[in-house]
């Protein structure tokens, strides 16, 4: 009896924590993201870790800096107030929307084109800047634009990135080596794995700028306008995503964050 009576409770409490698992309660979907975000007092947002000028981790700091990260940091103050927290999460390309749909992050902040097909799976914020696709090559290369890339050239993508299809699309004779992220990306073009790599010109603007024996050659050869990503139904933390944006820009945040990081550049895109 005495047996019985210590372990009823904790019967009790197991079949409870099976019955809120199994009616869903814990369903990203169903949370109010905005209303969590506000009782936390923090935002989860999801970005990159290799990405010199948009989010880059500073081991002598601790810390990871760059474009996105400075927007993230922005928007969580106007969203929660000057002491809401702004915690960050490493994704790549690749893991971006799938930590995001399991909720691991609330919004993926991270060099991401707003595309048609990712619109079937998430939602996106208003555009926050404007890039193109470009081609990265070690100077002195006889590559200088995309027609030059044949069945005897190899070009270093990133897996998931809009730039691994759209290569395939604009130079259809050349090979494609898919890589995990943009470290091991530009490593392979040091090591002489590829003859270029490719992704957007604001990306590869930051590896030349810390490499300067590589450059880009022959501008750009699409569009892609970064979004904010948000899981779908969650029409509240993207309106206050898209309100925090527009009222950034109004009061000159944006502008004060955009000419820390690309101070060359006035029209927000940047040039290649
Ligand atoms: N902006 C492109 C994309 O969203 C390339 C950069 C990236 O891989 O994040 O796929």
């Amino acid at each position: 009896m005495k047996k019985i009576k210590k372990w009823l409770p904790l019967g009790l409490l197991a079949g409870l924590a099976l019955f809120l698992s199994g009616c869903g309660a814990s369903s990203v979907a169903d949370q109010n993201i905005l209303s969590a975000a506000e009782s936390d007092n923090e935002i989860v947002w999801g970005v990159k870790y290799d990405t010199n000028l948009f989010g880059l981790y500073n081991i002598a700091d601790n810390q990871v800096e760059g474009f996105d990260i400075d927007i993230a940091k922005a928007l969580t103050k106007e969203i929660l107030g000057d002491d809401g927290q702004a915690t960050f999460v490493e994704v790549t390309s690749k893991t971006r929307i799938p930590l995001l749909k399991n909720g691991n992050i609330d919004a993926i902040i991270a060099t991401m084109t707003i595309t048609e097909e990712r619109r079937q799976q998430v939602d996106f914020s208003d555009v926050y800047f404007s890039a193109g696709q470009s081609l990265l090559v070690k100077n002195g290369s006889s590559i200088s634009s995309i027609a030059d890339l044949n069945s005897d050239t190899t070009v270093l993508v990133v897996k998931g990135s809009t730039s691994a299809d759209n290569i395939r699309e604009a130079a259809p004779e050349a090979n494609v080596l898919e890589l995990e992220n943009y470290s091991e990306c530009f490593t392979a073009l040091q090591a002489g794995q590829g003859d270029a790599m490719t992704t957007d010109n604001a990306i590869l603007l930051g590896l030349a700028q810390e490499n300067p024996d590589y450059q880009l050659v022959g501008g750009t050869f699409t569009d892609e306008p970064y979004g904010i990503a948000i899981n779908k139904g969650q029409e509240d933390f993207l309106n206050a995503v898209d309100d925090a944006l527009a009222d950034m820009v109004a009061d000159g945040t944006y502008e004060e964050i955009y000419s820390k990081w690309f101070p060359d550049n006035e029209d927000g895109s940047v040039a290649s």
